[in-house]
């Protein structure tokens, strides 16, 4: 599903086939989590395939490494132009793109500074599917953020993502919603969440949350519609007589919310903010209104 034989990828300074490319099994990141990575998109517009705000993800990239003390030996720049080659290398356009900077071996627990790049992208379909999602609020809190960089992507932290995914599924629902170590709503496993109630859109202020790119680009948006938006700490009781609710993320871009809990969304979502707000995000992702945000270096 990832790779196939043709499949090339990038690694450290390589192009090599995903099928014949090697790690190291005692690698630190591998037994204790210590990488940081990331999910970008890319889209085929009418200018050709588009990477959605490339510069902010890489820029994301190089904050989650410096957050881990690790050194990341290549420049935004250089990574949004590997990463045009490498859509181009493998036929892709409407793709996802994985870079993952993971470390040497190592087996004890200082760092090391033997660091490895690795970008790969394949054919990915919305993470959440089309459908809306009936949503568990977790049992498995974020991690607080004075133990983990909650801020940035570091690979172990989605051993709680992994958790809460596997909670929720085994208990009939599509998707859990995390509450922080405080009891307010937190986000997704591997997205963000905004709520519409009294004709406002909220979603939960920046500290005990991954600061996404989509999140902030539906900010932008509902600001230039007007629609009033706030960043403030929700309570899960104020899911109640809300009038819809919605993930944000790369992978699964705007997925709108069935349920959480055993609150159901009633409003037409045709009537609804989070309508527009997702009609939006699709059509300017696939009509390059980002071209200038990936310009390459
Ligand atoms: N929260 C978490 C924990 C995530 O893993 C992601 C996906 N990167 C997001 C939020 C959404 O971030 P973005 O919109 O930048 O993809």
């Amino acid at each position: 599903m990832y790779y196939n034989e043709h499949t090339l990828l990038f690694l450290n300074g390589k192009w090599i086939k995903a099928a014949e490319a090697a790690g190291d099994l005692f690698s630190q990141t591998l037994h204790y989590g210590n990488g940081v990575f990331e999910g970008i998109r890319s889209y085929d517009t009418p200018t050709g395939p588009q990477i959605f705000k490339a510069r902010e993800h890489y820029e994301r990239l190089h904050h989650s490494a410096k957050r881990m003390n690790i050194t990341l030996p290549y420049t935004v720049g250089e990574l949004i132009k590997v990463s045009y080659e490498l859509l181009e290398k493998n036929n892709l356009s409407n793709a996802y793109i994985r870079p993952l900077v993971y470390l040497g071996a190592n087996m004890t627990l200082t760092l090391t500074d033997e660091v490895h790049v690795l970008i790969t992208a394949w054919n990915w379909g919305r993470y959440l599917g089309d459908k809306f999602v009936r949503v568990m609020i977790s049992s498995y809190q974020r991690p607080n953020p004075h133990s983990v960089p909650v801020d940035a992507k570091v690979t172990g932290q989605y051993s709680n993502s992994i958790l809460a995914t596997t909670e929720a599924k085994s208990k009939g629902f599509d998707e859990a919603l995390l509450l922080d170590a405080e009891g307010y709503i937190a986000e997704g496993p591997g997205a963000n969440f905004f709520l519409e109630k009294n004709g406002e859109l909220q979603t939960p202020s920046l500290g005990n949350i991954l600061p996404g790119i989509t999140r902030a680009t539906i900010i932008e948006y509902a600001r230039e519609f007007g629609f009033p938006v706030k960043e403030r700490k929700i309570l899960p009781e104020e899911i109640n007589g809300a009038d819809a609710a919605f993930f944000t993320g790369t992978a699964a871009e705007v997925a709108g919310i069935k349920s959480i809990g055993g609150y159901e969304f009633t409003a037409p979502w045709e009537d609804t903010m989070a309508h527009s707000l997702f009609h939006a995000y699709r059509n300017r992702v696939t009509q390059n209104e980002y071209g200038d945000f990936s310009v390459m270096v």
